[in-house]
């Protein structure tokens, strides 16, 4: 992997800073977003140090959805027939223009559920 000593996303994968992780791969790890914006709102990352989607490699890159598509099965999210108020977003940040604050690629995955919890 490339890495950067200031990111924090690096310093969550090498182990420096603590996260809840949930399923780590070669090329990616991914664990729970420390300020959710929906209940088990998680994070996926390349195990590649850079700021957009253009700057990182393919078989990063490819790595990545499969383990999205992995934690909707966890999370229980892959009910097909699901009713109006349940799914999920998928969301990747590119800028801050695009509302990305931290420079390492990362795709939330973030439930929504309408279910009062006063998140998401
Ligand atoms: P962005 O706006 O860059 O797309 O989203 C960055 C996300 O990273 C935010 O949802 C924020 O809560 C999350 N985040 C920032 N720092 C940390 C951290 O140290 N640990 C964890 N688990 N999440 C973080
Ligand atoms: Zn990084």
């Amino acid at each position: 992997m490339t890495s950067n000593a200031s990111c924090i996303f690096c310093k969550i994968i090498k182990g420096e800073i603590p996260s809840f992780k949930l399923v780590e791969t070669r090329h990616s790890y991914s664990f729970l977003d420390i300020q959710p914006t929906a209940e088990a709102h998680c994070l996926v990352i390349p195990k590649y140090h850079g700021a957009k989607l253009h700057n990182i490699p393919d078989e990063y890159l490819a790595d990545i959805l499969p383990v999205v598509k992995k934690l909707t099965k966890v999370l229980n999210l892959d009910q097909n027939n699901t009713p109006d108020g349940e799914g999920y977003n998928v969301l990747q940040n590119n800028g801050r223009i695009a509302h990305q604050v931290v420079d390492h690629v990362h795709f939330h995955l973030i439930p929504k559920k309408d279910d009062a919890t006063g998140l998401g």
